[in-house]
């Protein structure tokens, strides 16, 4: 890893530490985001920087930041290794403070965080076999729209999925589907695209935007509704979305093939969409950053 970014300096690794009394540590009072960036360029920043405001709007914690100062941040972090595919990850908490209380303290100094962390070729077997799911209960709380750092139940539910020897859980609340353990979910069923409506209860992907939106210019039909566990079953297609993981293909839920067991046309088409997108961003990295 290259130099961390710990509020306002550049340090090594090791370097990098907070008090134990921090309150991401203790409370999971924090919000994070993870923005990739290709050929040193971020892709799509701005709307990560969006959600990163959102995030810190709803748990009532001021930007410490102006977005002249994020832009500035990613831009550093980028040219630790310039040129090659990063992600950026960005984390504030709630600041540490001597003693540890509930309650937030009246004067709040925030702890700010960030790095980079190298992006690897997708593996070309997702491509060419797709991933494995289970649906799983979704036992989080009421506000899966915000990107905090209570991530427990995605982690057990990932560590459960891997147990039973697939590649991510489907979360399903009262009877409908909502996301990936880190994830947005898509099916085509009867040749529409679908992914469920914005709600609390699924995180306002990134990706999942710009898929609506390449969708939208390509006019592949899209909606979107509500999935319910008959649906996924039925379903011919079935994708998990995210900034890191791209377009994933699952090809096995539940122990049962989708669709014909195989990638999909709609995911191949989509992903070259997806691919091109990220390709205008590399070729704008060779201009020297110009569109
Ligand atoms: N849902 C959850 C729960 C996630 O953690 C992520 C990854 N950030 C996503 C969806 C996908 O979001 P994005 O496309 O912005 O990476």
């Amino acid at each position: 890893m290259g130099k961390v970014y710990l509020n306002g300096k550049y340090v090594d690794q090791a370097q990098a530490v907070l008090p134990i009394t921090d309150r991401g540590l203790l409370f999971g009072d924090s919000v994070y985001e993870v923005i990739p960036a290709y050929a040193g360029i971020p892709f799509r920043a701005e709307q990560h920087l969006k959600r990163l405001q959102r995030s810190l709007d709803a748990i009532h914690l001021k930007n410490p930041l102006s977005p002249g100062q994020w832009e500035e941040i990613l831009e550093r972090l980028c040219s630790e290794k310039a040129g090659q595919d990063q992600s950026i990850y960005l984390q504030i908490t709630r600041g540490s403070y001597e003693k540890r209380s509930h309650r937030i303290p009246e004067h709040v100094s925030p702890n700010v965080i960030a790095f980079s962390s190298p992006i690897t070729e997708r593996d070309p077997s997702i491509a060419s076999e797709g991933i494995k799911a289970i649906t799983l209960e979704d036992i989080r709380w009421k506000h899966c729209d915000l990107k905090t750092t209570n991530l427990l139940p995605n982690v057990l539910a990932l560590a459960e999925a891997t147990d039973k020897n697939a590649d991510d859980a489907i979360l399903i609340r009262h009877g409908e589907a909502k996301e990936g353990t880190s994830s947005n979910l898509f099916i085509i069923a009867n040749s529409l695209l679908i992914t469920p409506p914005d709600s609390d209860q699924l995180l306002p992907g990134v990706t999942r935007d710009l898929i609506l939106e390449l969708a939208r210019e390509s006019n592949i039909p899209f909606a979107q509704a509500t999935i319910n566990e008959q649906d996924l079953k039925d379903a011919t297609e079935i994708w998990l979305t995210s900034s890191t993981r791209e377009i994933a293909p699952v090809v096995e839920l539940n122990g049962k093939p989708v669709g014909d067991g195989k990638p999909g046309a709609y995911w191949q088409h989509m992903d070259q969409l997806y691919q091109a997108a990220k390709q205008r961003i590399r070729l704008q990295a060779k201009n020297g950053g110009q569109s």
